[in-house]
């Protein structure tokens, strides 16, 4: 589609305008036809797009914060009303009662993970659940002590890592084993991840990594980094922050022992929404350790408010408080978008546009002098929508040159922008009009 680019290349430029003409031209049709043919493209209308500058803005940070869906303030205004009519009675005496409100995140979150019922549930935040799961599925015995996780993993997560590993006495130093890319190399190799595993098996307690890499945006094979961590009598844990919702997955099948997850990400649930938790069916009926709280207690005793803790038979039993109603009304209205736009579905479009996003960075690339570097992996089953570039030149003014332009994408030091074109909400338009406006940039920086 783009290969036009290519013969342009080497012809020396008249104008701005004749310059961007070949391009636009080719993109515009493409980009408005695929638009025309999106079978999700009413789902664009479910949310509220910011304005700057009193103009819509570009969104390309559902990555970061989702946007807001329209069907958000009716959920949250219900259980406003609820309470003011209700008070406590709320917790019982009404359609969809406060008591086990949770529940009904679960018919979205087995969706969106491709879990039991009873193996998902919305609670916290995604650090508190991590700490929480690492509790039950971090136990050094003898020399089986340590973590692997990635090396420049998600800072919360690497804080977590420490403080469990100080917790339980141990040398934080001597017990992280930190995978890294070969020299020169930017995203992880499956098969180097299968080796560090093999060669540490007699010492690993734990493997600890991002379903997606929030920085690069790999997308890892979790079945089998999940069946390896295994064989060595490893547990393997994930943190799908920068995953769920953005690639389907199926935790179950794969046997994955626990997964976080937060929901203000790709899930647009909005600001510090409520996280949620994955624990294999397996580990229901074990004597497994956990910190408890009333909110796990077996539920059709709970009341009974007695002495000694007696868990629910699923992993409800890892919750400690009473649920966030509020946070949790936005996520069954988000939740209720996924269920009914269809994981496999939005990635079948996820792919596609970002594909495109590649092609029309290339393009770009091809025509103007800009030195930008995809360090995403290039095969659509290695990555989400997330692109992650790394700008060599001048690479912070890029970005604030995009953003006086309405664009919103995010910045990472020392030099990348991430883009993520979210398939619910973002067009192939949006991404024909971010080449156009990344070309002028370009062209304005050299
Ligand atoms: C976003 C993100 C977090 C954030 O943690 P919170 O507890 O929700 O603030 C943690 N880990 C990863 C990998 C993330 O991407």
């Amino acid at each position: 589609m783009l290969i036009f680019a290519k013969k342009y290349k080497n012809k020396k430029p008249i104008t701005l305008q004749s310059l961007l003409q070949p391009m636009l031209n080719n993109l515009k049709s493409f980009a408005y036809n695929a638009d025309d043919e999106d079978p999700l493209k009413k789902f664009r209308n479910y949310f509220y797009f910011p304005q700057l500058n009193g103009k819509p803005v570009l969104y390309f940070t559902g990555n970061s914060l989702g946007l807001q869906p329209v069907q958000t303030n009716n959920f949250v205004k219900k259980e406003l009303e609820k309470w003011a009519e209700y008070g406590v009675e709320g917790h019982f005496k009404t359609d969809k009662p406060w008591f086990d409100y949770h529940k009904h995140a679960k018919n979205g979150l087995t969706h969106l993970t491709g879990a039991l019922p009873t193996e998902v549930t919305a609670m916290n935040a995604l650090s508190v659940n991590l700490h929480l799961l690492l509790v039950s599925f971090y136990q050094p015995k003898g020399k089986k002590t340590k973590i692997m996780m990635e090396s420049g993993a998600f800072p919360s997560d690497q804080y977590a890592i420490e403080t469990q590993i100080k917790w339980h006495g141990l040398d934080v130093d001597k017990n992280i084993i930190e995978l890294t890319p070969r020299q020169g190399e930017k995203i992880l190799r499956t098969e180097d991840i299968l080796d560090k595993i093999q060669e540490n098996k007699g010492e690993l307690a734990l493997v600890m990594l991002s379903g997606v890499n929030y920085y690069t945006g790999q997308y890892f094979d979790i079945p089998t980094i999940t069946q390896k961590a295994q064989s060595v009598g490893a547990y393997c844990g994930w943190d799908l922050a920068h995953a769920i919702g953005n690639v389907p997955l199926e935790l179950h099948k794969w046997n994955v022992d626990f997964a976080v997850w937060c929901s203000y990400k790709y899930l647009n649930s909005g600001p510090g929404g409520v996280g949620g938790a994955f624990v294999h069916e397996k580990y229901h009926q074990a004597d497994v350790m956990r910190l408890a709280g009333w909110w796990g207690y077996e539920e059709k005793t709970r009341f009974q408010m007695k002495k000694g803790f007696l868990p629910e038979k699923n992993v409800d039993s890892w919750q400690l408080s009473n649920a966030s109603i509020l946070p949790l009304a936005a996520h069954l209205a988000s939740l209720q978008i996924f269920i009914e736009a269809n994981i496999y579905k939005l990635r079948e479009k996820s792919e596609k546009l970002t594909g495109f996003l590649e092609q029309v960075i290339e393009a770009v690339k091809a025509e103007v002098n800009v030195d930008i570097d995809i360090i995403t992996p290039q095969n659509p089953r290695e990555r989400g929508c997330q692109l992650s570039l790394i700008v060599k030149n001048k690479g912070k003014q890029m970005f604030e040159a995009l953003q006086n332009q309405n664009i919103i994408a995010d910045w990472r030091e020392p030099n990348v922008i991430r883009l993520a074109p979210v398939p619910l909400y973002n067009s192939f338009v949006d991404i024909m009009k971010f080449g156009e406006i990344l070309k002028q940039v370009a062209i304005n920086l050299n």
